[in-house]
C-alpha cells in the first residue's frame, strides 16, 4: 500500500524522509503564509484531509496512518508550534481563513504595525490565500475533513451556542467530538457513538477558521477533534468519518 503513495513536497525533514523512504517528490511547492506543506496522496478521492496545527501531534499520527489505507490527499503542515512564523511575528493558520480573522491573527502578537504594512500583508494574504484553497479544496460534491486536538478546557460544549444540531453521547469524552457543516453528514454521523455537532450557518463574527470558509463556498466540511494524546480514538473516529461518508 505504501508504495501507491505519493507526497509532494519541496522540503521534507529527516524525520518524514525516514518515514516515507520510498516515496516520489515533486516540486511543485504548496505553502501558505510563508509555511510550507506536503501533501500525501493514496489513489483517488473527493475527500481530502488536512492537519494544520504543528503541536497537534496525535492529529498528525491519526492521518498518517489514515491515509496509507483510506483514498484521498492529505495536506500536513511543516510547523512545530500551533503558530506559524510570520515576517517578525506569529500566526495561528486556523485564523487566515478570511481577510477579517487574518487582521486579528496579526495584531495578536503584534498590536503595532507601521503605517501601511498591515494593510500590504493583509493583500499579501488575500492572494496567498486564494492560491493555497485553490489547492486544498476538495473538488465538487467531495469533503474537506481537518484533525485536531485539544489540551484542557475546550470541548464541544463551547461550540453549542453556534450550533444547530447536535448529537451528544454520555459515554463520550465532551472533548472527543465532529463538528460538520452539512446536514445530510450530520444525520449520518449522528447515528454514530460519537459527540456530533453541525454548523450549517454563517455567523456574524467570522473568526477566520477553515470551517467558516468552506461554509462560505459550500464545501463540506469535517472536524474530528480528539483529546492530545488519545491517537486510537481519533484513529477510530476518522475511520468512522471516511466510512460514514465516503
Ligand atoms: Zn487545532
Amino acid at each position: 500500500m505504501l508504495n501507491k503513495i505519493l507526497i509532494i513536497g519541496i522540503i521534507l525533514s529527516s524525520l518524514f524522509g525516514k518515514e516515507r523512504a520510498d516515496t516520489q517528490l515533486n516540486t511543485i511547492p504548496i505553502t501558505f503564509a510563508g509555511t510550507p506543506f506536503y501533501l500525501v496522496e493514496n489513489g483517488h478521492s473527493a475527500i481530502n484531509y488536512i492537519w494544520l496545527h504543528g503541536d497537534e501531534k496525535t492529529a498528525k499520527m491519526a492521518l498518517d496512518h489514515h491515509i496509507t489505507l483510506f483514498p484521498g490527499k492529505a495536506f500536513f503542515i511543516q510547523n512545530d508550534n500551533r503558530e506559524i512564523p510570520y515576517q517578525s511575528t506569529i500566526i495561528d493558520p486556523n485564523r487566515l481563513f478570511s481577510r477579517e480573522g487574518s487582521l486579528h491573527a496579526l495584531k495578536k502578537f503584534k498590536p503595532y504595525w507601521a503605517p501601511g504594512t498591515l494593510k500590504k500583508a493583509l493583500d499579501e494574504m488575500d492572494l496567498d490565500r486564494s492560491q493555497f484553497l485553490e489547492k486544498l479544496m476538495p473538488e465538487k460534491d467531495g469533503l474537506l475533513i481537518a484533525v485536531h486536538n485539544n489540551s484542557q478546557g475546550y470541548n464541544v460544549k463551547h461550540e453549542l451556542r453556534n450550533s444547530q444540531k447536535m448529537s451528544l453521547k454520555y459515554q463520550q469524552n465532551p472533548r472527543d467530538f465532529i463538528l460538520c457543516t452539512n446536514e445530510s453528514d450530520f444525520e449520518k454521523l449522528a447515528i454514530g457513538p460519537y459527540n456530533v455537532v453541525l454548523q450549517d450557518t454563517v455567523m456574524d463574527r467570522d473568526d477566520g477558521s477553515l470551517s467558516w470558509e468552506s461554509l462560505r463556498r459550500n464545501v463540506r466540511y469535517v472536524n474530528i477533534e480528539t483529546r492530545l494524546g488519545y491517537l486510537i480514538k481519533q484513529k477510530k473516529m476518522l475511520e468512522f468519518v471516511s466510512k460514514s461518508l465516503n
